[in-house]
């Protein structure tokens, strides 16, 4: 059994957008690739912002894709464990107190911004003496807490960028504490990472420079440090990826038809050297999953391509993949699915042909004349196109004159599949009573 393990960790402050979920879908692949186990973690140290139906909603999405999880963890339940690595930190020299108020912080980043200095924080609370820190707690003043950051390169292969540098004089020691106890996120989720032995992180290229501190991190725990792969974010069709389409929900394309597996087909080949397929199960995804083929430039996400690319996939979608939620038959499935928009059209086709309808009388003379030369069953290869050569014959009609009343007559909708299509599926009772007008 491989050790492999990643995790997708979302904060449950929002609703799961096409941005987080290109995250899950990038780390349930791989784990799927390389044998590994998929965890769901559930960042929730920010409790004002943190809700219950967000994280519902983040669990019905994941199962939604089949981005099923083989184990899950919490930050807020954790917090004992997060406070007991602090001590030790503390004792080794790695976390200490500071006393700086924002104001005063927000002060000392300007004055080094005017003179071009680089907005690092100075260390000034270790140097401060024990009667300065009594004074200001009498103050009342609480302190927060920062991540001693060691001087040296730290540096990493990263499986997206290559070889990542950074030199930590020039990164401020993190806060990890704030003034009133809470986590911030960067020490609870190496402290995790350690902890549950997650060998591989799939992220956004946002948490490149968390990703320079959290090497430090895991150095101080003496962790073994996990492989990253930073995605470099989606942009918007104009740039930047917009607040609409940044938080555009899964849920709603979900509910304008998007399939589960379209989704994941698109997002894990956006921004890829290989062309977006439909893969029609995500085991053959996982397989095909490969980091080296993923691009450093900042793919563009329109999702107009996704809904176009769903249609695709709706009507190439093997029977076997919707036959538990379509109530036709393979063949009827076959013939129609062709001219879907949704899988959930086929119930309008299955419908009309099956159910009765009212037929629309356009032409009564040349559909009453249809009905009367319409052959007996049974039907083959030919009839459909027989009928329709002796019609326009006997009509004189052609082009829409002929099938769009033809048309409305059988289905009584303007537009659908090829009715060489459909007239075998309504069958000979039905077909001949909507051309002459009756309800059938
Ligand atoms: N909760 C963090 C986020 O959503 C997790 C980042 C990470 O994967 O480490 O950005």
């Amino acid at each position: 059994m491989s050790n492999i393990k990643v995790r997708f960790a979302p904060s449950p402050t929002g609703y799961m957008h096409i941005g987080n979920t290109r995250t899950a879908v990038f780390n349930w692949l791989l784990a799927r690739k390389l044998g590994g186990k998929f965890m769901l973690r559930i960042d929730d140290t920010d409790t004002a912002r943190s809700k219950q139906e967000y994280e519902d909603a983040l669990r019905d999405v994941l199962q939604w894709l089949g981005l099923n999880w083989d184990e899950e963890a919490r930050q807020s339940a954790r917090l004992d464990r997060y406070n007991q690595v602090v001590e030790t930190l503390k004792q080794q020299g790695r976390v200490y107190a500071c006393y700086e108020t924002a104001e005063e912080l927000e002060v000392m980043r300007k004055r080094l911004m005017s003179r071009g200095l680089p907005p690092i924080y100075d260390r000034a609370s270790l140097k401060l003496s024990a009667e300065q820190i009594a004074a200001y707690q009498a103050e009342g003043r609480r302190p927060h807490y920062r991540f001693k950051l060691t001087p040296g390169i730290i540096e990493w292969q990263d499986m997206v960028r290559g070889v990542c540098r950074y030199d930590a004089a020039n990164l401020a020691d993190p806060v990890i504490i704030r003034e009133d106890g809470s986590y911030l996120y960067h020490l609870p989720s190496v402290i995790d990472d350690a902890d549950f032995g997650i060998t591989h992180i799939i992220r956004g290229e946002d948490h490149v420079t968390n990703t320079a501190l959290q090497v430090q991190m895991f150095e101080a725990l003496k962790a073994p440090i996990p492989s990253f792969a930073h995605l470099p974010l989606l942009t918007g069709t104009e740039g930047k990826l917009s607040k609409r389409l940044g938080s555009l929900g899964v849920r709603e394309l979900r509910d304008e038809g998007v399939e589960a597996l379209a989704i994941s087909s698109f997002l894990a080949k956006l921004g890829t050297s290989e062309s977006i397929e439909p893969f029609y199960n995500l085991d053959s995804l996982a397989a095909s999953l490969d980091l080296n083929k993923l691009g450093r430039s900042q793919p563009k996400f329109d999702v107009e391509e996704l809904k176009n690319f769903n249609t695709h996939y709706v009507r190439s979608l093997p029977f076997t993949n919707v036959k538990d939620r379509v109530d036709v038959t393979e063949d009827f499935w076959n013939k129609v699915r062709g001219n879907l928009e949704k899988v959930s059209d086929i119930n309008t086709w299955q419908q009309i042909c099956s159910q009765k309808l009212n037929p629309v009388i356009e032409d009564e003379e040349l559909t009453s004349s249809a009905a009367a030369i319409l052959p007996s069953e049974p039907w083959g290869e030919n009839t459909y196109s027989e009928w329709v050569a002796e019609l326009k014959k006997v009509s004189g009609k052609s082009g829409k004159n002929l099938f769009h009343p033809l048309r409305m007559a059988l289905t009584a909708a303007p537009q659908g599949p090829e009715l060489k299509t459909l007239l075998p599926l309504i069958g000979r009772e039905k077909a001949y009573a909507r051309l002459m007008g009756k309800a059938a």
